[in-house]
């Protein structure tokens, strides 16, 4: 488990977070937000881990849901 040393503190428990590497396309994902300096913290994810509410999921970082197979 590597975390960053900037970017989302969530990446080791983020459900999301080792989706994003298996799936090519989502990669971008981790680009703009996971390992970003700052962007994390307008993930959707990130604030309601942050907010310690639930995290569903298939929550995207811009709020919108991936559909589960
Ligand atoms: S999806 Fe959001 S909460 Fe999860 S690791 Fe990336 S920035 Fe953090």
């Amino acid at each position: 488990m590597s975390t960053p040393p900037t970017g989302c503190p969530y990446t080791g428990s983020c459900e999301l977070y080792p989706r994003f590497s298996l799936k090519g396309a989502l990669k971008i994902w981790q680009q703009r937000y996971c390992s970003h300096e700052t962007q994390h913290q307008r993930c959707a994810r990130y604030q309601l881990a942050t907010s310690n509410e639930p995290v569903p999921a298939t929550l995207l970082p811009n709020g919108e849901h991936i559909p589960t197979t």
